[in-house]
């Protein structure tokens, strides 16, 4: 039986974050519930209106390009009329780039990036309400960037990585939220199957491609690959041919089904729009590539390999402080406040944050926890640390101070002087040795078997009574007070 490999491209599209749309000057909200409340003539369509440029969104696309090391168009640019008919694009043509894209090349995670352009999104069509579809035009001129991949990925795993990685990408840059839930992301997946060569690889040429839409969740594009594959094989086995399709994906049963024959590129009658003139980047003074990196945040591959380094992180890790830029600023903040060079501290930090603090966020918040970090701010959180770091704090009274800050936050978000709030809460550490020696001669007085053993050379006897110590004192005893106490009241007796 002859063995299959896959082959898969991706079509990504994102919705960019702009103050207004990409040819108009209407609100681009996303957030928008009012149908149809952000439009004017140009995003509806009407004829004879002017396009505008909008300089922002170009700039987010720059940014992305250079993060990805493609090729910025510099020298020139232009935007093409892609031609086609369907209510939600009345002018029977979307504005989008053909030619000259705005970005060329690059990869993100080992994965060829064929381009990167910018165009407009269409209106939304809605078909469920009886007898009539309603189409709303909020959505209508928002930027979008579509970024198209070589086809050179030949797993699902790595299909899925790629457009996570891209995900992330947006939202360090702030060019999108990316949420694929809410359509702000959107992946369709080009897959064909050719037969293994002797070295493992894919055989030339490649088998014929069908393209899956309509994939709303990282989990569908992975199992659509899946899927896709095993039916292609299933054709090819059959004597069958794989016909070239667009398909769409049911999540509820698992399955691809045909949409429509595939129509080629030609017939889209592309070609350069003469309302809009061409761009040249180079000499416009607020895309110049140059300024914008200098405003771009490091990038979250960085970021992994000098936590890594730095910190001594695990992979899983630097995947919660990777993982979302407001763990990582939160995290960033941590570490300013702690002092870099406290590396004891940070880890402190690292364990405290993933064992308690991720716990109570996730029991407020749930996976999506995100939003919450801040409840208790990274320099409440460095106070504690630090505390803890020093020997003034149990990990009890860590946890139990956390718990508390995380209830009472807007309380405790306020204190310039943490270590002294946590003090006046009482969650520090008891190193009193007065207080603490009425304690140790009560637990001495309560417990002569234990007391007996310990004379006897049994190491566990001192433990055992130094946990008693800490029982007395609710967790709040030091210790390594208590210790010393056992060791001088036993030997003195
Ligand atoms: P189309 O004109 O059908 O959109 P493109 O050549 O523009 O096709 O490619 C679209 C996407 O499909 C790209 O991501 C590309 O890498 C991928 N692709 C092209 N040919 C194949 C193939 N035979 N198998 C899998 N993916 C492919
Ligand atoms: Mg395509
Ligand atoms: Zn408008």
């Amino acid at each position: 039986m002859t063995e299959y490999v896959p082959t898969i491209g991706l079509e990504i599209h994102a919705e960019l974050r702009t103050k207004s749309k990409m040819f108009c000057g209407c609100k681009n909200n996303p957030d928008e519930t009012l149908p149809n409340a952000n439009t004017c003539p140009i995003c509806l369509g009407h004829p004879g209106t002017l396009p505008v440029l909008n300089k922002e969104a170009i700039a987010h696309v720059i940014k992305i390009g250079t993060a990805v090391n493609g090729s910025i168009a510099r020298d020139f640019t232009e935007w093409d009329r892609k031609h086609y008919f369907y209510p939600d694009i009345p002018k029977g043509y979307q504005i989008s780039q053909y030619k000259y894209p705005l970005v060329k090349g690059g990869s993100i995670a080992g994965v060829e990036i064929t381009r990167i352009h910018l165009e407009e999104d269409t209106a939304k069509s809605t078909h469920d309400k009886g007898e009539k579809s309603l189409v709303d035009f909020n959505r209508s001129g928002v930027p979008l960037m579509e970024l198209v991949t070589e086809p050179v990925i030949y797993d699902a795993k790595t299909a899925v990585n790629f457009a996570k990685e891209l995900q992330l990408l947006l939202r360090y840059l702030g060019a999108g939220d990316a949420n694929l839930e809410k359509g702000e992301m959107r992946i369709e997946v080009n897959i064909s199957i050719s037969p293994k060569g002797a070295d493992g690889k894919r055989t030339l040429p490649f088998g014929t491609k069908t393209e899956i839409k309509n994939l709303n969740s990282f989990k569908a594009v992975e199992k659509s690959i899946l899927y896709e594959i095993e039916r292609q094989t299933a054709v090819i086995e059959n004597g069958g041919k794989v016909a070239q399709e667009t398909r769409g994906w049911d999540d509820s049963t698992g399955t691809t089904f045909s949409q429509r024959a595939k129509e080629s590129s030609h017939d889209y009658r592309y070609y350069p729009d003469p309302d809009i003139p061409k761009l040249s980047i180079n000499n416009v003074s607020e895309l110049n590539p140059e300024n914008l990196a200098k405003n771009m945040p490091e990038l979250p591959w960085n970021l992994r390999s000098r936590y890594a380094k730095d910190f001594e992180m695990t992979e899983k890790e630097v995947e919660v402080f990777v993982g979302s830029p407001v763990a990582t600023k939160y995290f960033e903040e941590f570490v300013k406040k702690t002092g870099n060079e406290n590396k004891k501290a940070i880890r402190l930090g690292i364990n405290y944050f993933l064992s308690e603090y991720v716990g109570l966020l996730k029991k407020d918040q749930g996976e999506n926890y995100e939003d919450s970090i801040f409840t208790v701010l990274p320099s409440v959180f460095a106070g504690v640390i630090l505390c803890a770091s020093s020997g003034k704090m149990s990990s009890r009274g860590v946890k139990d101070f956390l718990a508390y800050a995380y209830k009472n936050f807007t309380q405790v978000n306020e204190e310039k002087d943490i270590e002294s709030a946590i003090s006046k809460l009482g969650f520090i550490q008891n190193h009193d040795t007065g207080e603490l020696e009425k304690v140790v001669l009560e637990v001495i007085a309560e417990n002569s078997g234990p007391v007996g053993d310990f004379k006897a050379g049994k190491a566990v006897a001192l433990q055992f009574l130094i946990g008693q110590g800490m029982k007395k004192t609710k967790g709040k005893g030091s210790p390594e007070v208590l210790k010393e106490l056992f060791i001088k009241n036993i030997q003195n007796s």
